[in-house]
């Protein structure tokens, strides 16, 4: 059996385009985006471990395509800093390989 972390670790190095929170929700069946936000921060430091990284497309705006910066958790940003929209387009992830 294995835990919830090792499932969204699994996914995110076959995935072959970036998830987000919502997808990996959907996925596994994951009840709530907060829970995989956590889960995400421990996999980043796990798979490190094992010579591979998680890669995060940032989040962005939806209305003036302003670029969120890499934050430190990977929980996405509520608010435009430039335009105050709402419409935020969530970060993504991908776990390969490190180089
Ligand atoms: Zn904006």
């Amino acid at each position: 059996m294995q835990t919830r972390r090792e499932r969204i670790t699994e996914l995110l190095e076959s995935t072959a385009f970036p998830m987000t929170a919502e997808e990996i929700c959907e996925r596994l069946d994951i009840k709530s985006r907060s829970i995989v936000y956590e889960d995400i921060d421990h996999v980043s430091k796990s798979v490190k471990r094992r010579e591979k990284e998680l890669l995060i497309r940032p989040a962005s705006c939806g209305k003036c395509q302003f670029a969120f910066k890499p934050r430190k958790t990977s929980k996405a940003p509520s608010k435009c800093p430039k335009c105050r929209s709402q419409w935020i387009l969530a970060p993504a992830f991908l776990i390969r390989q490190r180089k």
